[in-house]
């Protein structure tokens, strides 16, 4: 039973110009897009920056409204939640941040930020200093971090402390927004085993956002990659690593460095820029940078395929399934 639903999720946002501030078009950020992710997953959502991917995170979080489409998590439909129900949820569905500091209040101590959170939902028991004590631990952090400030912490340790307010709630689910994307890559690492450890202790699920594809397969059991505020490719980890199939991704894998150069790997360099999202392209939205385009990738935009010999694999494209 899957714990988080998205069906025909779309996402606009109003372009406005003028002196009167009208409507002058959408920017399509999300665009039909359908998944679910069953308890205990990590569902990694790949794509370039401005493919929708932070939106569509927002969106299951209940930040924004929808433009159309469900959303349901833990078997509730978040876009259709009273207050006091929104509060309740948003205890169980968290989210941790690409830069922890700005969601940091810099006058309070670590300890404070996460004394906040309890008392927010109601949580603050007789035992809460001991409960704190144990969180800090749990996300390797030292007891005296409790009493400092967060700018006396490096990039890794505030990183620790979001993940610390993150989990303090118990919840089911965490959406992960490019949380390891400012840090140096020996700490992601640390990061993301830390990830990985919480996963396996409290049966976390988890929706991983990246630009990256090589952060991503550290911890997905599957990766979808958007382009354009679509999903184009959605398959087990494995697979898309190793039998991708929409041009769009075999680009992206083609970019990750490989330890032996000698063993050498074409480097697909996609052409042009990334189109507007005010202004997608007709058809297949990648028609304009794929080098396999053909008249009718211009005119009909492909649904998600399943392939013939694995049909957990969808491909949204004319040739390649
Ligand atoms: Fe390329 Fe056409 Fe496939 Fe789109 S549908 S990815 S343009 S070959």
């Amino acid at each position: 039973m899957p714990i988080i639903e998205v069906k025909n999720l779309k996402k606009y946002f109003p372009v406005t110009g003028g002196v009167f501030l009208r409507r002058t078009g959408w920017v399509y950020a999300v665009d039909d897009v359908s998944f679910t992710v069953n308890k205990g997953e990590t569902l990694g959502i790949v794509g370039e920056s401005g493919c929708g991917k932070t939106t569509l995170g927002r969106c299951i979080m209940g930040i924004y409204d929808l433009t159309q489409g469900e959303v349901t998590a833990c078997s509730q439909r978040v876009s259709k939640l009273n207050s006091t129900q929104r509060k309740k949820l948003a205890a169980n569905l968290q989210m941790i941040f690409q830069d922890p500091f700005e969601s940091l209040d810099p006058r309070q101590t670590v300890g404070q930020i996460l004394e906040e959170k309890y008392r927010i939902h109601n949580r603050a028991g007789a035992d809460l200093d001991s409960t704190i004590a144990k969180l800090i631990e749990q996300v390797g952090l030292l007891p005296d971090s409790l009493s400092k400030y967060p700018h006396e912490f490096s990039g890794g340790q505030r990183q620790r402390i979001g993940i610390a307010r993150a989990v303090s709630m118990e919840p089911d689910i965490i959406i992960c927004d490019e949380p390891v994307s400012a840090l140096d890559v020996s700490v992601q690492s640390k990061i993301l085993n830390l990830l990985l450890e919480l996963q396996e202790k409290m049966g976390l699920t988890y929706i991983f956002i990246s630009h990256d594809l090589s952060v991503v397969r550290h911890i997905s059991d599957r990766i979808a990659v958007m382009y354009l505020g679509k999903i184009v490719e959605i398959a087990e980890a494995q697979t898309i690593y190793d039998h991708a199939c929409h041009p769009y991704t075999k680009a992206l894998l083609s970019a990750i460095p490989i330890p032996d150069p000698e063993l050498g790997k074409e480097r697909i360099i996609l052409k042009g820029e990334v189109p507007s999202v005010e202004n997608p392209p007709s058809g297949c939205r990648f028609n304009t940078r794929c080098r396999y385009a053909k008249q009718v990738c211009r005119k009909t935009e492909p649904p998600l395929f399943a392939n013939e010999t694995n049909p957990s694999h969808l491909t949204a494209c004319h040739f390649f399934s």
